[in-house]
């Protein structure tokens, strides 16, 4: 198993926001709402931002 196979999109549409999922396969490319139709640009790198940085400061 690999929870990490599809990325989960918002769509940006304010009046749609349904949650795409896309296969990681489709990162930087252009994808379509299924509800809006909307135009959405799939991230090179998921969502989560984790900033592992050593103690430099
Ligand atoms: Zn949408």
């Amino acid at each position: 198993m690999t929870p990490d196979a599809v990325i989960r999109l918002m769509c940006p549409n304010l009046k749609c926001k349904s949650v795409l999922s896309v296969p990681k396969e489709a990162r930087g490319r252009l994808i379509r709402c299924r509800n809006c139709g909307s135009t959405i640009q799939v991230p090179q790198k998921p969502a989560q931002a984790s900033t592992q940085k050593p103690n430099a400061a």
